[in-house]
C-alpha cells in the first residue's frame, strides 16, 4: 500500500483482563501474559512448551495490563480519536477478542461507576463537554443511531418493531460511502438523551438475547455517532463539517466448535463466522499490501466497515484477551490478528461541506421560519395602524394566505386581543339596535362569529408555527452554552493537564520503541575495538543474539504453517460437509423428482446478488399477466371433441362391432319385464310386448333389451362421441 502523506496506520492496542475468581481456582499456573506498559509490548507464554522455548513478543501502540483504569485507556488512546471526529474525520473504534475477554467491558463499562465507565460513555461526555466549551459561532448537530448484524442481517435497535421487519438493505453512495438504509437517526442534545439512545438500544438487545443463547457473543453491535458542525469561515460564509463515529461492539472471535454441526445449524455457524472471517480476510488483504482486491463485499460487516479499515477514517481497534493458560490458542490467534491490523494504511480527511449534511438543512428549515415569522410580525403591524384608521374588513384573497402563515409577536398578540373586543363591542352594539330586523341582526352576529373563529384559528396557527420554529432551533446546539454550563476553571485545566500527561506517556513509549530499533542497527556503529578479541566477544554476544531471533522467526513461521494448516482442514471438513449434502440433495432430485419438473424447476431458478440467495421467476411476467390466459385448442371439424379409436369404428360399423368378427348373435333375455302399469291400466297393457317404449311408462323405468337400445345409440353417435362408449356397456339404463 503507497504510504501517502495523508495516510495513517490503524492504531491497535491490546488490553488484558484480570484472572476470573473461577480462573484463579481452576488452575495453579498464573497468567499467561506479561505486558511491558513502558515499551507497549505483550509477551506470551505458551503453557504447554517447554521454558526453554523463547516466549513469544508483540509490539502494539499501547498495553494495558489488568491493572489498567478505563479513565487510563480512554485518554491515552480514544480521546486523540474523538477529538478528530470533532473536527470533522470519520473515526471508528472497534473491540476484538474472545468471547468473555472484555470487550463489552471496555466499550460500555459499568454505567453506574463513573471509574468503570466505558469508551462509549466517556465519548459522550466528552462530545457534549466539547460543545459545551466551543466558541459561540459554531453550531452543532449530534444524531445517534444503534444497529446490529445478526445471522449477516442488519437490524435498528431503536426501532421499536425491529424484531419483526425484516433486516435493512446497505446501499452506497459516491458522497457518504456505504450506509444503511431507513436506519432510524435520533437528534440528541445532551448527555441524557445520547445515553437515552443507548439504553433503549441496549434494551432491544437484551430481549433478543433471552430468545437466543448466547447472543450478545454471536452478534455484533454498532453504535454510531455523527456530529455536524459549522462555523463561519475566512471568506464570511457558513462551513460545515461532519464527523462520523462508529462504535463498534464485535462478537466474540472464537471459533464456533464445528463437530457434529450439519444442515441448518451448519448454515447458521457458517454465516456467524463469516462476518468475524471476512474481516480477517481483509485484514489480511490490507495489511499484506500486495493483493489487489479487499473482499469487503463478503459480509456486511467488512462493507459498513469499509470506510474504516483501509479507507477515509481514523480507527483505533482495541484487541482483549483473556489471561488464562486453557485460552493460549484463541490469545495468540487475537494477537497475530492485532499484530497484522497495524500495517493497515487509512486515508482520512476532514469531510467539508458534504451535500447531505442536514445541519445545512436544519438551517435553512429555521431561516425559512424566522423570515415567516419577521414577515407575519410586520404585516400585523401594518394592519394594527390600518385598522386603528378605518373599520376593519374581511378580505376575501388575503383569507388563505393567512391561515397558513400567521403573525406572531406581541404586537400580533395585542391586535388580536384589541380585535376581539372590538368585535365583542359590535355584537352587543348589534343586539340592541332596535332598527335592524331579527333577521339581520342574525346575519351580522353569524357574520362576527365568523370572524371571531378565523381569528382564534389563526392564533393557533402562529402557536404551532412559533412552537416549530423554537424546537428546530433548540435541535443545534450552540457553542459555549445549552448545555451543562462551564464548569469551573480548575477542573478545566485539571482535565487539560490530564490530557497532556497522557500525551507525554504516549510520545515516551513511541520513542522508546524507536530507540530499541535503532539501537539493535546501531550497535553495530558505535563500536569501536581496541583488540581483537573484544570485538570477536561483541560479534559472538550479536551472534548469540541474532540467532535467538532466527529462533524466533522460525518458530513463528511454523506456527503460523500450522494454524494455516488447521484452518484449511477445517474448512475442507465444511466443504466435505456441504458436498455430502448437495449429493443427498441431487439424489433424491434424480430419483424422485421426473426429469420434465426439474428442468421445468431450472428454468424458472434465477439468483438474487441483493439478497444472496436462490429465487423462482415469476411464472407470468408481471406486465403481461392480465393477457397471458391460455386458450383452449380448437376441436376437429364434425367432432365436438377429439374421440378414441375404438367409438370411432363403432360408429362406421354400427354397434357391437366387437362381437361380429365372431359371428356372435345378441339375443334378447326372455325376461317379463316388471309391468306396473298393469296396476292401473288393466286389461290393455296385460301383456306387453318388446317394442313398448320406455318413454310410455308413466311410473317404474323397465329395462330394455340391447335390441332396444340400439336404436337410440345409433341415432345420437352421430353427435356425441360417449354413445359410442356406452355402446360397450350394455344394459345402459336412459
Ligand atoms: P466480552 O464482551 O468480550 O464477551 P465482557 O466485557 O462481557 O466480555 O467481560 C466479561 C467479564 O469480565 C465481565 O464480567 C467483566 O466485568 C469482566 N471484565 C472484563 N474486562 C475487565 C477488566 N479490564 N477489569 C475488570 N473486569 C473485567
Ligand atoms: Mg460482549
Amino acid at each position: 500500500m503507497s504510504k501517502n502523506k495523508s495516510s495513517e496506520s490503524v492504531k491497535v492496542v491490546v488490553r488484558c483482563r484480570p484472572l476470573s475468581r473461577k480462573e484463579e481456582s481452576n488452575g495453579p499456573a498464573g497468567g499467561i501474559v506479561q505486558m511491558d506498559l513502558r515499551l507497549g509490548q505483550v509477551i506470551l507464554r505458551n503453557p504447554r512448551a517447554p521454558p526453554s522455548e523463547p516466549q513469544k513478543t508483540f509490539t502494539f501502540d499501547a498495553v494495558y495490563d489488568s491493572s489498567s483504569k478505563q479513565r487510563d485507556l480512554y485518554d491515552e488512546s480514544v480521546r486523540p480519536l474523538i477529538d478528530s471526529v470533532l473536527a470533522g474525520f470519520n473515526g471508528t473504534i472497534f473491540a476484538y477478542g474472545q468471547t468473555g475477554t472484555g470487550k463489552t467491558y471496555t466499550m460500555q463499562g459499568l454505567w453506574l461507576d463513573p471509574e468503570k465507565q466505558g469508551v462509549i460513555p466517556n465519548a459522550f461526555d466528552h462530545i457534549f463537554t466539547h460543545i459545551s466549551r466551543s466558541q459561540s459561532d459554531k453550531q452543532y448537530l449530534v444524531r445517534a443511531s444503534y444497529l446490529e448484524i445478526y445471522l449477516e442481517e442488519i437490524r435498528d435497535l431503536l426501532d421499536p418493531n425491529h424484531g419483526n421487519t425484516r433486516g435493512l438493505e446497505l446501499r452506497e453512495s459516491p458522497e457518504t460511502g456505504v450506509y444503511v438504509q431507513d436506519l432510524t437517526s435520533c437528534v440528541c442534545k445532551s448527555i441524557k438523551e445520547i445515553e437515552e439512545v443507548m439504553n433503549v438500544g441496549n434494551q432491544a438487545r437484551a430481549v433478543g438475547a433471552t430468545d437466543m443463547n448466547e447472543h450478545s457473543s454471536r452478534s455484533h453491535a454498532l453504535f454510531l455517532i455523527t456530529v455536524e458542525c459549522s462555523q463561519p469561515g475566512p471568506d464570511g460564509r457558513k462551513h460545515i463539517r461532519v464527523g462520523r463515529l462508529n462504535l463498534v461492539d464485535l462478537a466474540g472471535s472464537e471459533r464456533q466448535a464445528k463437530t457434529g454441526v450439519q444442515g441448518d445449524r451448519l448454515k447458521e455457524a457458517a454465516k456467524i463466522n463469516l462476518s468475524l472471517s471476512a474481516l480477517g480476510n481483509v485484514i489480511s488483504a490490507l495489511a499484506d499490501g500486495r493483493s489487489s482486491h479487499v473482499p469487503y463485499r463478503d459480509s456486511k460487516l467488512t462493507r459498513l466497515l469499509q470506510d474504516s479499515l483501509g479507507g477515509n477514517a481514523k480507527t483505533v481497534m482495541v484487541a482483549t484477551l483473556g489471561p488464562a493458560p486453557q485460552h493460549y490458542d484463541e490469545t495468540l490467534t487475537t494477537l497475530r490478528y492485532a499484530n497484522r491490523a497495524k500495517n493497515i494504511q487509512n486515508q482520512p480527511r476532514v469531510n467539508e461541506d458534504p451535500k447531505d449534511a442536514l445541519l445545512r438543512e436544519f438551517q435553512k428549515e429555521i431561516a425559512r421560519l424566522r423570515a415567516q415569522l419577521n414577515h407575519r410580525r410586520f404585516r400585523s403591524k401594518q394592519k394594527k395602524e390600518q385598522v386603528d384608521g378605518e373599520a376593519w374588513e374581511r378580505d376575501g384573497d388575503e383569507e388563505e394566505e393567512e391561515v397558513e402563515e400567521e403573525e406572531v409577536g406581541k404586537e400580533a398578540e395585542e391586535f388580536v386581543k384589541l380585535e376581539e373586543q372590538r368585535l365583542e363591542k359590535e355584537n352587543e352594539a348589534i343586539r340592541e339596535d332596535q332598527f335592524l330586523l331579527a333577521e339581520e341582526k342574525q346575519k351580522l352576529l353569524g357574520e362576527n362569529e365568523k370572524m371571531m373563529g378565523d381569528l382564534r384559528k389563526r392564533q393557533e396557527a402562529t402557536e404551532q408555527l412559533t412552537a416549530r420554529y423554537k424546537a428546530m432551533e433548540s435541535k443545534l446546539l450552540v457553542g459555549g452554552k445549552n448545555i451543562i454550563d462551564h464548569t469551573n476553571e480548575q477542573q478545566k485545566m485539571l482535565e487539560i493537564k490530564r490530557q497532556e500527561i497522557a500525551e507525554q506517556t504516549r510520545r515516551e513509549r513511541e520513542m522508546q520503541q524507536q530507540m530499541l530499533i535503532q539501537d539493535e542497527e546501531a550497535v553495530e556503529l558505535r563500536e569501536t575495538f581496541t583488540s581483537l578479541q573484544q570485538e570477536v566477544e561483541a560479534k559472538t554476544k550479536k551472534l548469540k543474539k541474532l540467532y535467538a531471533k532466527l529462533q524466533c522467526t522460525k518458530a513463528e513461521i511454523k506456527d503460523v504453517n500450522d494454524e494455516h494448516v488447521r484452518s484449511r482442514q477445517e474448512l475442507e471438513q465444511t466443504q466435505n460437509e456441504l458436498t455430502r449434502e448437495l449429493k443427498f440433495k441431487y439424489l433424491i432430485i434424480e430419483n424422485f423428482i421426473p426429469p420434465e419438473e426439474k428442468n421445468k424447476i431450472m428454468n424458472r431458478l434465477m439468483f438474487d446478488p441483493d439478497e444472496d440467495e436462490w429465487k423462482f421467476k415469476p411464472l407470468v411476467p408481471d406486465e403481461s399477466k392480465s393477457s397471458q390466459m391460455k386458450k383452449r385448442p380448437v376441436s376437429a371439424v364434425g367432432y365436438k371433441r377429439p374421440i378414441s379409436q375404438y367409438a370411432r369404428v363403432a360408429l362406421s360399423m354400427g354397434t357391437h362391432s366387437r362381437y361380429r368378427a365372431e359371428n356372435i348373435m345378441l339375443l334378447e333375455l326372455d325376461m317379463t319385464p316388471p309391468n306396473t302399469s298393469a296396476l292401473t291400466d288393466g286389461e290393455q297393457n296385460q301383456s306387453p310386448t318388446l317394442n313398448n317404449s320406455p318413454t310410455n311408462d308413466t311410473g317404474i323405468c323397465k329395462s330394455r333389451s340391447w335390441y332396444q337400445s340400439q336404436k337410440s345409440i345409433t341415432s345420437s353417435s352421430s353427435n356425441n362421441s360417449l354413445a359410442g362408449c356406452q355402446t360397450a356397456t350394455p344394459a345402459v339404463a336412459m
